[in-house]
């Protein structure tokens, strides 16, 4: 077979397939193409997820009869005015959509130049052929529409989805986009029917329009700088998680991409907040400059290369982790918004408008106050703040604070129900804490510090306590000792199977100490040999944490539950446990009235 330059079209066509993939594929080229020309507004307009007609249209800076021409011809672009490949500032540079697309469909883009006195015209391409520029109506920017895409390829056209999948496609892809340019206004009309209209609005706005309120309202702002590199956007606070990431943005000098190194980074920054398989919510922008990045790797301009790919890593969890700290003790809104729809279940239904006097619907309290509701009201007495009887003020290293009358997020404690829950009235609501994921997660966020500050603070024991094991066990301990010391733990052998504790965490008391030693005993044999205890560092904590002293199930007095409520406004994250759930759950005011039905 001769070797032969192929025609045009068909490398055209060719370089649809890379492109072009689907009707997103060139809505996406189209309206990337309106950004880089300075639009305002873009409309986009699509018929049967954008298969058989698409129009994008903008009031950007437009093209003149002859840059009309030269604009559908491959490799013809306006936007590498110094053959410079490294420092890129449009979103297009590949001068290969409109020729791809025009090689594949009936394409007609319509034009005006805004600087110029001439006239507005249009010029066809069908299935590559393209026609030459006539006069024609428009008042400012460019319309492209696009007919019957792919069908010169037909074998193509065979691999689209649905228009309904189609159009969730195209829609994704103008979110996107509208995410990294909130100033422009953006609109989406599929088969008639409006899906997007998205005003210019700031940047937190724009998210909201986009990701929606519960994000808006449980996001904190990121801002990152270092050597030059600029991290900004928005991240959930951890109890707000999803169980798929397919809710992070991700965008690098305003481009939207998909990068394993950005999923992994974002993963290592919520690791002590997330259970494995749940996913934060955020949208993420780095701009860094344009020599240590390579853009032009994809023909989509999907995905990027760093030049130190470890050193934006370092900079997202970092970034992350700062922001997330800052959250404070923060539980997200929706954590509330559950707790009310669960008390508006139908065993206790909303407020109705009637006054439903003879139906109390108090089954699912059944027990709640010692005995289950038995058609008349009867009050028990709580117990007194300070004389719950069984608490050991001692056993909690926590300092108490006297005065709760100032005004604190966590408010003041009034009582525990069930020994497992602290209730304490805010300024404007009620907060409800469970004590034992509040302390294991205060536990864990302290042993962290310590552990950074040089070590964790230990308290000896007057009296060694002997903990009886079985060989391997307190072989597998042993031979961890070390370890275990720096995390406060001082134990020596006694004896074939057997330990004596020396010291002790100070945070943790020592009640059920033989209990958390076996306990840590199965996590190192779970753990493996090489696994350093310091990464397994939360479920240590968790197993101490576990068996220390405020568990579910203790009693404890006003003090002890106040001084925990302070720690828990002092320390970071200590509005979800170890595994992202909420530790407390505010309900406002008007949220109870809403229960009420007195609003
Ligand atoms: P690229 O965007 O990579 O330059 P395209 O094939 O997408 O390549 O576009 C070719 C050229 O056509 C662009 O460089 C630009 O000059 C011009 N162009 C395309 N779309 C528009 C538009 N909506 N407004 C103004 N100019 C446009
Ligand atoms: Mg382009």
């Amino acid at each position: 077979m001769p070797i032969r330059h192929l025609p045009e079209l068909l490398i055209n066509q060719i370089a649809a397939g890379e492109v072009i993939e689907r009707p997103a594929a060139a809505i996406k080229e189209l309206v990337e193409n309106s950004i880089d020309a300075g639009s305002s507004r873009i409309d986009v307009l699509i018929r049967e997820g954008g298969a058989s007609a698409m129009t994008v249209t903008d009031d950007g800076i437009g093209m003149n009869a002859e840059e009309l021409a030269m604009a559908v011809d491959r490799h013809a672009t306006s936007k590498l005015p110094d053959n410079d490949l490294v420092h890129i500032a449009s979103l297009g540079f590949r001068g290969e959509a409109l020729p791809s697309i025009g090689a594949v469909s009936r394409m007609t883009i319509t034009s005006r130049a805004r600087d110029g006195a001439e006239d507005a015209f249009s010029i066809t391409v069908d299935a590559g052929k393209k026609s030459r520029p006539v006069p024609a109506a428009l008042a400012s920017g460019t319309k492209v529409e696009v007919r019957d895409l792919f069908y010169a390829t037909p074998a193509r056209l065979k691999f689209l989805k649905s228009p309904r999948t189609e159009t969730q496609n195209v829609r994704e892809v103008i979110e996107r986009l509208a995410m990294a340019y909130p100033d422009v206004h953006f609109k989406l009309t599929a088969d008639d029917k409006i899906l997007l209209d998205l005003p210019s609005a700031s940047l937190h706005e724009r998210l909201r329009q986009i990701m929606g309120r519960e994000f808006a309202e449980n996001a904190v702002e990121i801002n990152a700088e270092r050597d030059g590199k600029k991290l900004t956007g928005y991240a959930a606070i951890p109890t707000l998680n999803r169980g798929t990431n397919q809710y992070q943005y991700f965008f690098v000098n305003g481009r939207p991409v998909k990068d394993r190194l950005v999923i992994g980074a974002v993963r290592g920054a919520y690791m002590d907040f997330l259970a494995h398989d749940r996913h934060p919510m955020l949208c993420l922008f780095l701009s860094v400059p344009g020599e240590e990045v390579d853009v032009n790797v994809h023909p989509a301009k999907a995905e990027v290369r760093f030049q130190d790919s470890a050193l934006v890593r370092g900079m997202i969890v970092g970034g992350l982790k700062h922001a997330l700290a800052s959250a404070g003790h923060r539980a997200s809104t929706t954590v509330a918004d559950q707790t009310l729809q669960s008390f508006q279940s139908p065993a206790a239904p909303a407020w109705n408008g009637e006054y439903r006097q003879h139906q109390p619907a108090y089954k699912h309290l059944k027990g709640m106050a010692g005995a289950p509701y038995a058609g008349t009201y009867y009050t028990q007495e709580m117990p007194g703040l300070d004389a719950a009887p069984g608490a050991r003020a001692h056993d909690v290293d926590i300092a108490p604070i006297q005065d709760v009358s100032e005004d604190y997020p966590l408010g003041a404690a009034c009582t525990q129900v069930h020994e497992t829950y602290i209730v304490a009235q805010t300024r404007d609501g009620l907060v409800l804490v469970d004590q034992h994921a509040a302390h294991e997660r205060l536990v864990y966020e302290h042993m962290k510090k310590a552990l950074a500050n040089g070590g964790i603070a230990r308290q000896p024991l007057l009296l060694p306590e002997i903990v009886e094991l079985d060989e391997a066990a307190a072989e597998r301990l042993l031979a961890r000792k070390n370890e275990l010391e720096e995390l406060g733990l001082v134990i020596d052998s006694f004896g074939p199977g057997a330990i004596a504790v020396q010291e002790v965490p100070a945070l943790l008391g020592h009640s059920n100490l033989q209990q958390t030693v076996r306990d840590l005993a199965d996590d190192i044999a779970s753990f493996g040999q090489t696994m350093a205890l310091k990464e397994k560092l939360e479920e240590i904590c968790s197993t101490m944490a576990c068996h220390g002293s405020v568990r579910a199930g203790r009693r404890l007095n006003a003090d002890e539950m106040n001084a925990l409520l302070r720690q828990m406004e002092q320390t970071p994250h200590s509005g979800q446990c170890n595994h992202g759930r909420p530790t407390y759950v505010e309900l406002k005011l008007h949220d109870i009235e809403k229960l009420f039905g007195r609003r």
